[in-house]
């Protein structure tokens, strides 16, 4: 082994063995992966290699997009087979619930350029010949089926050994037996890594440790949110009605999924594989993987699977007729949302995560593509935040992630609601208010961990979700609690953002060179500032307030809190003129928002807060009711005339009730999360992680009036000059759908023109209530953004009429925020 390299991968399982491969295919043949024992020895050489394109997430859909892709190339590349058969992908649907899914899938689909047919019970009969189509009675009907015909199964060991043979062939080192054991930072800042076999010092070093992930982090000081579950497989003896089907010239049939019943069902050597997400899979390893594992697996649990076994018999009924020759099931590691983690490591430089892979084997060719990308370039190619690991917490406890991941691995099959709120290892993160809130009849979500109030339910009515693709059970409430602000004033709870303290005498030209925009230069002023990445796209939107000399306060999503924590620690000075302070979790906020908003304030308040003396986009230190230090900030995210009181935590309760008291005789009331989102489409106010991604500059955003090309450098702003030279490709729309009378767009659909072309997308959506509108927005082609144009939009399979509005479509001119 060479003493040094440029980059070291730890793990040789399909993921680390397809980073290697890119990161050689990028140029950087100085790379060197290191294995424990040998390639696919961890939980590649047990999987059985199913490559489902379906996935509702827009980043993953591109990964596996790309390996899919990728992996019809490689035997011709590397000479080596990898066994791919592509058999298509039949999904079955056994209600309307799941159709909708479908349907809201197909869009995804659409924008992303995976083929998929939407097909009823006869053509599902026609590719899958010995399939029982359901009596209703004893089997459930099949009402439709989603069937991909690119994608199917393949042999993982052979997938690797070709990745292998690819990164070799341009020079990246592959060393088996060779356990990392120890890591350190050398005082050059690189990394010292120890081994069974000596050391080596790298750059950059990547972790794709699977169910070792949280050992390997633990090595760096990192607590990785990732613990397997087990997760098994039945094989089957030979089929004689397979085998009288093939033999008889039939077709390798399609991977069948049936969804509604949570399993899969391929052909394996004229039998079967049948692999069922089961209830009750426990999670194991959470304290480490121990010595003896190795390369085994655990027991296998018949009665877990029964269940599964007796529907898909049901469905197939020739598998009653085989004998089950193995049971196989291996750990599969899982993270609490079931994504992956591929993105740099938070806290450390140079340290990438390409960890908690369930679909590993489908995933592994676009997250060394676009690990490798990010490694190489500064940043990936695409919007990679719905993996970046850094979209997870402190709060990630081992206990949580247990429950989580036992809880989303149940869920895999499950319908996935857009509104869907998962019940477990909740609550924990909770603002002050929580149990008043919950009085109040909050119905939760959790989101970074937080509770969140999404709506109240009214006395009388049931707190609880009917979660749906279509405008369900709270649709009227969220309404009231929209157009009672809009009328009245409502408050909102926003502890959860993210907030920072940046003070010192370098703050303001540090935080200028960061950001698009102009920061504040006069005390009490506040803007909106994005800071962009090297190729112009959106990657943070920072509220940025100056409250003191030398004394910034910046804001950003709750979401994006270990994000943009760890970014602006990375970029801070060297010259210790900066300090940054993360404040989350010591200061709370509530929105205070709609007409009597300022007669609300004044009763707390003694400064006065008319237009003159407490302009919209200004802040004052203020003292509010019994509270001190409050940062009363006239700015809000639903357009209305208000203020964000960001308090000292200890306030939450006093603040709260005093709010409350002073709005009595007003009606005050509380707004919800779908409140917000219903109050913000109708300003066109673009939400960051959705509307705003580093797909997307500022032009495309419609965000020009928020970049100064004039004041000097900050990241991005050669791209920026670059694109307003060769034409900005995309522009921002707010549309209204027509006709619609139950299903809103949600984001993610793709747009059309009137001839049926694809021209853009769509990044979200809802129901203006005051407006009266189906709203939805989205990036077109510029041809098409014109206010009034006519364009289409599918909404669960619908084309849909629609029409681009202008920008804040409720109170242009912004009179009522101005109030
Ligand atoms: C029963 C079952 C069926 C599955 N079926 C499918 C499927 O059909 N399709 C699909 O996409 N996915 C499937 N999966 C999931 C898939 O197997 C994994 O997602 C994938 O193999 C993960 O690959 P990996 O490279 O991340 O991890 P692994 O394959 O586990 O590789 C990690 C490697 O890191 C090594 N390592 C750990 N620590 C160190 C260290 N300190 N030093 C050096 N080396 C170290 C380990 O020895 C191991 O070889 C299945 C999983 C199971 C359990």
């Amino acid at each position: 082994m060479k003493s040094h390299a440029r980059v070291v991968v730890i793990g040789g399982g399909v993921v680390g063995v397809s980073t290697l491969y890119h990161l050689a295919l990028k140029g950087w043949t100085d790379a060197v992966l290191l294995e424990r024992a040998e390639l696919t020895a961890g939980s590649t050489w047990h999987a059985a290699g199913l490559l489902p394109l379906f996935n509702m997430s827009y980043t993953v859909g591109q990964l596996h997009k790309y390996s899919v892709d990728l992996y019809k190339r490689l035997p011709a590349e590397t000479g080596q087979d990898v066994s791919f058969h592509v058999t298509g992908n039949l999904r079955l649907a056994t209600c309307g619930d799941r159709m909708d899914e479908y349907q809201k899938y197909c869009g995804t689909a659409n924008t992303i350029g995976v083929p998929f047919q939407v097909i009823g019970p006869s053509e599902v009969r026609d590719l899958w010949p010995l399939v029982e189509l359901g009596d209703g009675a004893g089997t459930p009907k099949i009402v439709g089926a989603l069937y991909h015909p690119d994608d199917g199964h393949i042999a993982p060991a052979d997938l690797t050994m070709a990745l292998r043979k690819g990164a070799r062939s341009r020079g990246a080192e592959i060393h088996e037996q060779t356990e990392v054991t120890a890591v350190r930072r050398t005082p050059s800042g690189e990394w010292h890594v120890t081994t069974n076999k000596g050391e080596i010092v790298a750059e950059h070093v990547v972790c794709a440790t699977g169910n070792y992930a949280r050992q390997t982090g633990r090595m760096f000081g990192i607590n990785v949110p990732s613990i397997p579950v087990e997760h098994q497989y039945i094989v089957y003896d030979e089929s004689p009605e397979l085998k009288a089907y093939r033999q008889g010239g039939g077709r390798e049939l399609a991977v069948l999924r049936e969804s509604d019943q949570s399993y899969y069902l391929r052909e394996e050597r004229m039998g079967w594989i049948l692999g069922p997400y089961e209830a009750g899979a426990p999670a194991r390893f959470a304290d480490g993987v121990p010595d003896w594992f190795g390369k085994s697996l655990f027991e296998g649990d018949l009665e877990r699977l029964l269940p599964h076994v007796e529907a898909a018999q049901r469905r197939v009924p020739s598998l009653a007729n085989c004998g089950i020759k193995d049971i196989v099931n291996g750990p599969i590691a899982y993270t609490p949302d079931g994504s992956p983690l591929i993105g740099p490591a938070w806290g450390a430089r140079n340290l990438w995560l390409n960890e908690g892979h369930s679909f590993g084997i489908t995933a592994a060719g676009g997250s060394g593509w676009q690990l490798a990308e990010w490694i190489v370039e500064g940043e990936p190619g695409i919007d990679m935040m719905a993996v970046d690991p850094r979209r997870y917490g402190p709060y990630t406890s081992k206990r949580y992630v247990v429950q989580k991941n036992e809880e989303t691995y149940r869920n895999v099959f499950v319908i996935h609601f857009p509104d869907e709120e998962r019940p477990d290892a909740r609550p924990a993160k909770t603002s002050p208010i929580y149990d008043k809130l919950a009085r109040l009849g909050a119905v939760f979500g959790q989101r970074y961990g937080w509770e969140r109030a999404n709506w109240f339910a009214p006395p009388g009515v049931p707190a609880k979700d009917v979660w749906s693709f279509r405008r369900s059970n709270y649709f009227e409430h969220v309404g009231n609690e929209a157009l009672h602000l809009r009328r009245h004033v409502g408050v909102i709870d926003l502890t959860p953002f993210t907030k920072h303290e940046v003070t010192g005498p370098g703050a303001e030209s540090w935080l200028d060179g960061l950001v698009a925009n102009k920061v504040p230069t006069k005390i009490g002023r506040i803007a909106l500032c994005h800071a962009l990445t090297r190729r112009g796209g959106i990657r943070s939107e920072f509220t940025i307030t100056k409250i003191a000399e030398q004394h910034y306060y910046v804001v950003s999503a709750g979401a994006a809190e270990r994000y943009d924590s760890d970014y602006l620690q990375q970029h801070l000075p060297r010259d210790g003129s900066v300090s940054l302070r993360n404040i989350t979790m010591s200061r709370g906020c509530f929105v205070v928002a709609g007409p009597r908003s300022r007669d609300v304030l004044a009763k707390l308040v003694d400064a006065p807060l008319d237009n003159a003396a407490f302009p919209w986009l200004t802040g004052q230190v203020s003292e509010v009711g019994l509270a001190t230090d409050v940062y009363l900030l006239r700015v809000n995210f639903v357009g209305a005339l208000g203020w964000e009181l960001h308090f000292p935590i200890e306030y939450a309760h006093h603040l709260f009730d005093a709010v409350f008291a002073a709005g009595a005789e007003f009606g005050i009331r509380m707004a919800g999360m779908r409140a917000m989102e219903s109050l913000r489409l109708e300003k066109s106010y673009r939400m960051w992680g959705s509307d705003l991604t580093p797909d997307y500059t500022p032009y495309e955003a419609g965000l020009d009036r928020f970049v100064r090309l004039s004041k000097g450098p900050f990241i991005g702003k050669e791209a920026l000059e670059k694109q307003l030279k060769a034409g900005v490709p995309h522009r921002f729309i707010t549309f209204e759908v027509h006709d619609v009378t139950d299903a809103d767009p949600l984001g993610n659909e793709p747009l059309f023109d009137r001839k049926g072309r694809i021209i853009g997308r769509a990044t979200a959506g809802y129901y203006g209530h005051a407006l009266q509108k189906s709203l939805g927005l989205g990036y077109v082609k510029p041809e098409f953004a014109a206010v009034g144009s006519d364009i289409e939009i599918e909404i669960l399979g619908l084309r849909r009429r629609a029409t681009v509005l202008v920008d804040s479509p409720y109170d242009p001119e912004n009179k009522d925020l101005r109030g």
